[in-house]
């Protein structure tokens, strides 16, 4: 992507982002740590999962900014966080009132203004197609050797497109008692 195209996604998504920041640093605050990765910044909350049931969640993208309960958390939600990311790059801050609209919308309709709104439908979809595509390469890969190869090709390219090194850890200092299992039922 052109560097000026690049940099106008996140101009138009700084507001949102500014909010995540605020987050990120009170989150840093509490004992989580903060990485960059793949030009967004990932957050531990652990607050997060001590939230009250109706508002608990496993992870939530403001603009650049994803906040998880754990690293786990964060791992696991990746593809579905992306997908809201590249959603604030569309619509900036008008992301926010488009978002909590849909839900409204899902709401008058009689659906559920979480899992029936469309932002979510959308993630949840791009979440799936992306288990289902590490699924093939996983049954690719044990076809022949060649397809060995091929899966650590695509193995290589996923963590480049999807992963996140740990070498770019800005801080690993939460305890390892927080490395719980992504137990909450939905992502932001
Ligand atoms: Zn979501």
């Amino acid at each position: 992507m052109p560097a000026a195209r690049k940099f106008s996604r996140y101009l138009w998504a700084a507001p949102a982002t500014l909010i995540g920041l605020v987050a990120a640093l009170i989150a840093r605050a509490g004992g989580g740590s903060l990485r960059i990765c793949d030009g967004m910044i990932e957050a531990e909350a652990p607050l997060l999962a001590r939230l009250p049931a109706p508002l608990q969640v496993s992870a939530v993208t403001l603009g650049h900014v994803v906040i998880g309960a754990d690293r786990d958390a964060l791992a696991a939600s990746r593809l579905h966080e992306r997908v809201h990311v590249r959603q604030y790059e569309r619509w900036g801050a008008l992301f926010f009132p488009l978002y909590v609209g849909s839900s409204l919308f899902a709401l008058l309709r009689g659906r559920n203004p979480y899992w029936d709104n469309h932002f979510e439908r959308e993630a949840y979809r791009a979440e799936r197609a992306g288990a289902m595509a590490a699924r093939r390469a996983g049954t690719a890969a044990v076809a022949s050797e060649e397809a060995h190869e091929q899966k650590q090709s695509d193995h290589r390219n996923a963590e480049r497109e999807f992963g996140c090194g740990g070498e770019r850890e800005a801080d690993s200092r939460a305890p390892a008692g927080l490395r719980r299992g992504a137990d909450v039922r939905s992502h932001g």
